[in-house]
């Protein structure tokens, strides 16, 4: 049987890191715009390497944020009781599906369902 109680309390302290990374990352990035000003030869270099810095950057906030979101919804499911059911079906997502990825909202069947429409629709 699922310890949701237990995968709960995992996903809450994923939660957790995922937010302590995100300010992290946005405290890092603070500086950055600043910097440019004080150098009134900037150096094209520096500027790519900043600008590719800061599309990496963002590349990040969204991964994590994007996880994020699914942990926080994971979360409300356990709060609203149909923690462990499938998004798109309703079916059970599997105990060792949660166990591997506790934040899983979708069953792996759906899951592989999505993942080929979305490389179809691009
Ligand atoms: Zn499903």
């Amino acid at each position: 049987m699922a310890d949701i109680a237990e995968l709960y309390e995992r996903l809450k302290k994923e939660k957790a890191e995922l937010l302590g990374k995100l300010q992290q990352l946005r405290a890092r990035g603070q500086p950055l715009p600043e910097r440019r000003e004080g150098s009134p030869f900037g150096k094209r270099e520096e500027e790519a390497d900043e600008a590719f810095e800061l599309e990496k950057r963002l590349a990040l906030e969204k991964k994590l944020r994007d996880a994020l979101a699914e942990i926080e919804h994971a979360l409300q499911k356990c709060e609203a009781g149909t923690y462990g059911l499938c998004d798109s079906c309703g079916q059970p997502i599997g105990q060792a599906r949660l166990e591997a990825l506790p934040q899983a909202n979708l069953c792996l069947r759906c899951k592989v369902r999505q993942a080929s429409e979305t490389k179809g629709a691009r």
